[in-house]
């Protein structure tokens, strides 16, 4: 991981979040101020809301999207920052070099949760930040087996915050699961590389599809920062997000017709997942939370796995009827698509 990375040094831990939470609590303590984008995987932004200030470090959310946002939240005390880019589930994009560089002038270290990039298209050590953590659950296992995940950063670093902190807190990943993890590191590039072009024509096949409101991907020229995925991506990343027309129920009947792509809220795996992040991964948001996150009645994220293509596509087209027929229809004549 370390040479994928870029990174001097690292510590392997038991999940992603032992990941996240010891690259943050290892480094703050009571007085200390952190600043993060709001739009964050759920139990990261637990971390940072609820649990740090129970322990006296305060925290600012921003919208990470906003440079002027990150500016104003920074205070005299502030010694992190913590961003996730794509964000999960709108696929948003952070401007990490420029974040990096704010966070530096104020003498506070930038935290990159990278996950939905993989190692392999964005490199945030080399856009400047400090540390990066990676549930390695997702595409690096890639094959729903078991938890991993792991902190990178420079030796210096690592020395003087996460190794004392690391051997007597215990988040330490057991040596079977980091076998595994070896195992699943060696298919990585095969299956990050055919995922990312399923994916980029997936998104296309979705944009243009009746009852499809709009398909968000990286890697799409209609990505609204689709500058700046060129500027600091070298990938579209694997995973996508639609709305559909209907809200809720026709989202829920979407998911019930599917017969290939499987509902589950994880991700990066060899299977195509599908998830609805307004009653799932997000669901503890309240609604102006979620509508301020993009986060819609009728969004879906899609996690592109390995099968063929033109069969993920006949599954999507199929279930979008389904779905249709259930808005213009009685439930009772729509077969299989109950919400
Ligand atoms: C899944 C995930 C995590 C947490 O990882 P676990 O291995 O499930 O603990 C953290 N951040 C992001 C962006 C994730 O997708």
């Amino acid at each position: 991981m370390c040479l994928l990375e870029g990174a001097e040094d690292a510590r392997a831990t038991a999940s992603g979040m032992a990941a996240v939470a010891s690259a943050i609590g290892c480094q703050l303590k009571a007085g200390d101020h952190i600043v993060a984008a709001k739009a964050l995987f759920g139990s990261c932004r637990w971390v940072i809301e609820k649990l740090m200030p129970s322990y006296g470090v305060a925290c600012t959310l921003v919208d990470g999207k906003n440079l002027d946002a990150w500016k104003q939240a920074v205070r005299p005390e502030t010694k992190v920052f913590f961003l996730e880019s794509p964000t999960n589930p709108t696929l948003e994009l952070c401007d990490i070099r420029a974040i990096a560089d704010l966070a530096h002038e104020n003498g506070a270290k930038l935290i990159v949760d990278n996950v939905f990039a993989t190692p392999l298209q964005q490199k945030p050590l080399a856009l400047g930040a400090d540390i990066v953590v990676y549930s390695a659950t997702k595409h690096i296992d890639g094959q729903g087996r078991c938890l991993g995940g792991i902190v990178l950063s420079g030796k210096k670093w690592i020395e003087e915050n996460l190794h004392d902190y690391f051997r007597h807190t215990g988040p330490s990943l057991s040596p079977f699961n980091a076998w595994v993890l070896l195992k699943g590191l060696e298919t990585l590039p095969v299956r990050v590389r055919q995922q990312t072009e399923t994916a980029a024509k997936l998104c296309e096949f979705l944009a243009s599809h009746a009852g499809v409101k709009r398909a968000i991907y990286p890697g799409a020229p209609s990505h609204p920062q689709a500058e700046l995925a060129q500027k600091q991506m070298t990938g579209g990343s694997t995973l996508l997000a639609f709305e559909v027309e209907g809200g809720k129920q026709a989202a829920f009947a979407l998911e019930n017709a599917l017969k290939l792509i499987r509902i589950s809220n994880n991700l990066g795996d060899a299977k195509s997942l599908i998830t609805h992040p307004a009653t799932t991964t997000h669901k503890n948001l309240a609604a102006e939370d979620q509508a301020e996150l993009g986060i819609s009645p009728g969004l879906l994220r899609l996690s592109v796995g390995l099968e063929d293509v033109d069969d993920l596509m006949t599954d999507l087209d199929q279930a979008l009827a389904a779905a249709r027929c259930f808005l213009s229809r009685p439930a009772a004549i729509c077969r299989g698509t109950s919400p």
